[in-house]
């Protein structure tokens, strides 16, 4: 970690725990919008309730498991943070780029390994 500059790796924590914190947010307000969580519909037979809830609930899930993931990953990249590991490449152990991490914060491959691996 070395050729991190500290005031690049504070900067990315900083954004990290705002990102997370914003995350925390909607992922509260995705799961109190399920209309599936409401007792009251669920069990009301009224024809086309069904299908509005399975739409709903179908994309709070979605989203809820977006939201999760990014959570996730958030809190990955923070604690390699603090264990001095952060901006390493999982796949080939070379420094991510700099700008890609500022990019993207929670990118856990270098751009070289992500084009490999995703870039399809
Ligand atoms: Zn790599």
């Amino acid at each position: 970690m070395s050729n991190f500059p500290k005031k690049t790796l504070e900067f990315i924590q900083k954004h990290l725990l705002r990102q997370q914190k914003e995350v925390e947010k909607n992922l509260k307000l995705v799961t109190e919008d399920d209309p599936a969580k409401s007792p009251a519909l669920v069990e009301s037979s009224e024809p086309g309730t069904d299908s509005y809830i399975a739409e709903t609930h179908g994309k709070s899930i979605v989203l809820g498991k977006k939201l999760t993931d990014a959570k996730t990953s958030i809190k990955v990249a923070l604690q390699k943070i603090k264990n001095g590991t952060y901006g390493k490449c999982e796949n080939c152990g070379k420094q991510i780029e700099i700008g890609r991490l500022l990019a993207m914060p929670t990118a856990q491959y270098c751009v070289a390994c992500s084009k490999k691996n995703f870039g399809k």
